[in-house]
Parts: structure tokens; sequence; C-alpha cells
């Protein structure tokens, strides 16, 4: 498991903005970002190893000195606002010589705060909450969180090639109406910092931030990127470097359905059903589990869970997927490509059945047309990459499937099996699907400059892959083959062997 990096953000506030209904800067991330592309935040980002020097005033502690001086910076080189004291003194000239000296490296954030007589002081920064980033991220932040006003006469300017795609100013109470209509996606502390914000600037404020179960560095389970989908990750034997499986529990006012409960460790399928409880508590009853595919990593929880709720729970899943389970699952009842799951109450919840196989046979996806959200199984995910390992894998039908999904309009979100919940669905699908037909190239490229065996191709082609991982390589290359036998771009000798056709 990755050891989560010291991170700051940084909640800035309006010049006197309502205290009713405060506005607050929000960002987006860029689209291209493979870490939470498209998502909207705050300014923030990882600690400098030259954060730790910079002098900040009433401020005894030293991780909290660095965590401010971050905060900061990361505030400064993004928005190009800065909190500084002494700041006030400076034309828009001045600070703007100040950001090109930072930028270009010129000189360090402490050497820059001296040579300008600035100094950091703790009371600017209030600090809000510490929260980490769930196992089941590719890149994991411990980031604590400090509420900030914008200085008077400055206004945040978000750079043309930086990180982030805009920024704006915006009444935090409307960013929260955003999220529930559906139209953006943020992390849980980003969430609870706008709803917190919404609720105005109280006395109570700093309490209520802290308030939150999650607001002291203990990570986040249940996570809620759109509102009625909860992403509960679980830890199961999967492929490295996911670590988890993400349970999907997707509920209305009335009903509940519980997406691929994968966890085999009791530990995990406690958590799990504590929360599924929670929900039934709330007055919804469980509609079914429903399973995107047969990997054990998807289906290890399935009998537990059962156990918990009651052997009348129904289990719905593909017919190839029902059928390689046999016994170890029972399966009530098969979905078809097409198929329309309606849950009861509100708000409106219909989610569309895809047969999209490929990484497994029986593999299910699962469109919500009006929000534009696709749970995705394993066809995509929010880390690592897919395994087209043949006989459940295959190739032609994985690249069918992946178009497939990038011919729905209007996509939002794709909730895949590992990882975070995908903000920028069709850039990632166009890099899934340019990249496995890259590999296809290289692979017929390699075997018509007389690679006759998958360990040959694998040596040639899949330089960018550690040795370790060369067997699954192999795998992947015999599901292209396959493929491209198909074409009738190469052939198989008896003996197994790779020759291009004529
Ligand atoms: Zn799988």
């Amino acid at each position: 498991m990755t050891v989560p990096k010291n991170a700051a953000a940084v909640i800035l506030l309006r010049h006197q903005t309502n205290p009713k209904n405060p506005e607050v800067f929000l960002v987006k991330r860029s689209e291209k970002l493979a870490f939470l592309g498209g998502y909207h935040a705050f300014p923030g980002g990882q600690f400098d190893a030259t954060d730790v020097e910079a002098p900040v005033e009433n401020c005894p502690e030293m991780e909290t000195r660095a965590a401010i001086s971050c905060a900061a910076r990361e505030l400064f080189e993004e928005t190009q606002v800065l909190v500084a004291r002494g700041g006030e003194a400076l034309t828009k000239g001045q600070r703007e010589s100040l950001f090109d000296d930072l930028q270009s490296g010129r000189m360090s954030w402490p050497a820059l705060l001296k040579h300008y007589e600035l100094h950091l002081d703790a009371n600017d920064f209030t600090f809000v909450g510490r929260w980490v980033t769930p196992p089941f991220a590719a890149r994991r932040f411990d980031t604590l969180f400090f509420l900030a006003k914008c200085p008077p006469k400055q206004n945040p300017q978000i750079g043309e090639d930086a990180e982030l795609e805009s920024g704006q100013w915006i009444a935090a109470s409307e960013a929260v109406g955003r999220w529930e209509r559906s139209e953006m996606l943020a992390v849980p502390p980003v969430l609870h910092a706008l709803k917190t914000l919404a609720g105005g600037l109280t006395e109570d404020l700093v309490q209520r931030f802290l308030a939150a179960p999650n607001a002291n560095g203990e990570p986040t389970r249940r996570i809620e990127f759109r509102p009625n989908y909860i992403c509960f990750p679980v830890r199961t034997p999967t492929r490295p470097p996911a670590t988890h499986t993400n349970c999907y529990l997707i509920y209305t006012s009335q009903e509940l359905l519980i997406i691929d409960p994968g966890s085999p460790y009791e530990d995990e399928q406690q958590a799990l059903a504590e929360t599924v409880d929670n929900l039934i508590a709330e007055g919804r009853s469980v509609r079914e589990i429903v399973l995107t595919h047969m990997h054990p990593d998807h289906v290890g929880g399935v009998n537990a869970l059962r156990k918990h709720l009651g052997q009348w729970t129904k289990v719905a899943a593909h017919k190839l997927t029902a059928e390689p389970l046999g016994e170890s699952v029972r399966v009530d009842r098969l979905i078809k490509d097409n198929d329309l799951i309606d849950l009861k109450g509100s708000p409106e919840l219909s989610l569309r059945a895809m047969h999209t196989p490929g990484h497994a046979r029986g593999h299910l996806c699962f469109h919500e047309e009006r929000t534009g959200t696709l749970v995705s199984g394993d066809n995509i995910v929010g880390l690592g990459s897919v395994l087209i390992e043949p006989t459940e894998g295959n190739m032609r039908d994985y690249l069918d499937s992946l178009q497939r999904m990038r011919a729905l309009p209007d996509l939002s979100v794709i909730f895949g099996g590992h990882g975070p919940a995908i903000a920028n669905p069709y850039t990632k699908l166009d890099q899934y699907i340019s990249h496995r037909l890259e590999r296809e190239q290289n692979i017929l490229q390699a075997i018509r400059e007389g690679a006759a065996t998958a360990q040959n191709v694998v040596a040639r082609v899949y330089t960018d892959v550690s040795p370790k991982a060369h067997a699954m390589a192999e795998q992947a290359v015999l599901a292209h083959v396959d493929k491209l036998v198909d074409d009738g771009l190469i052939q198989k000798s008896t003996d197994g062997q790779f020759l291009p056709s004529n």
C-alpha cells in the first residue's frame, strides 16, 4: 500500500464575502491529469523540501508550520494570491515579478519571502481538517486543509499551462447545488468544506468543519462522489497496483442496489455490512446484489453479505457470469443486455445493463442516462490497467465494448471497479482505445520482424513494463494475437509460433 504524501490545501474565502452565503475559490483540475483529472478542488499540493524553512509566526509546531508554508506557496503558485504579512505593501507588478522568481526557480519560497521582507502568520490560516486519501487511490495524500481570506485588491488567476483548467469564485451553496445536480465531481473533503461553508460563517464554523468523521486523518471509507452512488472500496486479493475493489451502493429513498461486494476478508465484509445496515435503517430495502463479472475480487463477499442480509436476498448477473460461478455463488436472476433496473423511490434512478465482454465473457456495465453515470466494472478502472487474458478475456470483444461505451452520449462520470471515480470519461475512454490499438500495432510489427513467441513479443514491445509483470503481459499478447489471427494479419504455425500473413 502506498504511503500517503504530505500535502496542504487552501479554502480561499472572497474578501468581504456575505457571511450567510460565503463565496469560495473553486478550481477545476485539467481533464488530462491522470490523478483526479476533471475534478473540482481547492488550490493545494504536496510539500516541497524547502517549505519547512520558511518561518511562520504564531506556530510552534513544526509539521503545521511546514503545512502552512506549503499551503501559502501552492496558493500563490496556482492562483497568484499571496497571503503573507507585508504583502499588502506590494504593487501588482511587484507580486508578478515575485511570482516569476518562484516559477522560474530563481528563488526558493523561503528565500523569496525573506528577500521581499514578507512573513507568514499562522493566524491567517485556520486549520479545518486533515484528510487522507482512501487506500484505493494510485496516489495518496495526507492533506491539511486551511481556511484563508483572500487579501483585498488581490484576485486569483489561473495560469495557462497549469494543472488547473479554470477557477472561479462561487457561493458554497451554489457549488453544493451543482454537486447535487450531478454537474460536478469532488472528493469528500472538498464536498464537506462546501457543505460546511454553505451553512454560513457561523461562530462554530471550525467545529463544524472538524466534526466530520474523517476530518482527523482517518481514511474515508464511504465516498459519495455523486449523490446516491456510494463508492465503498474493500480490501481484496486483487492485482497490483490496486489493493481494493470498489463495491457500489446505489440508493434511492426506498431501495438499495449493491454492486460487487468483493472482499473475502471478514473485517471488510463487516465494515460493508454495517454501511448497508445503516442504509436499510434509514428505511430502504435491498433490491438485489448485482455482479459485473465473475472474478474473485468482485464476488468474494457475496455469500457473506447474503448470509448477513438473509438467504432470500437475490443475486443477479449475466448468464456467462452465473455459469462459471456455478455452485460457488448462487445467481438467482439473469441480466441480459439492455435490461433495465428501475429503483423505486426518489430520485428517479434507472440503470441500463450493457453486456460488454472482453475482460470477462459475462461482463456487465450499467448506464444511467439522466446523470450520465456509467458503472464500468473492470472494463475501465481508476488506476492500473485492465487485464485481457484468454480464455475469459477477448481483445476484439474488449475493443468493441470500449467503442460501445465511447458512443454513449453525455457521460459525466465513470465508476470503475478499482480506484477513484473518473471525471473525464471521454478522455479516459480515448486513452484506453488508443493504448490498445497502439499495442496491437507494435505487436504486429514485432511479429513481422520475427518475434515468434509471446515471450519474444513481450521483450520487444513491453519495454515499459517491469519484468515482474512479464508473465501477465504474455497473456495480453496472446489475446492480441488471437485478434490479429482473426483479422487475417498473422497466422499460428502448428507448434504455436507466430508468423506474419503475406
Ligand atoms: Zn476483473
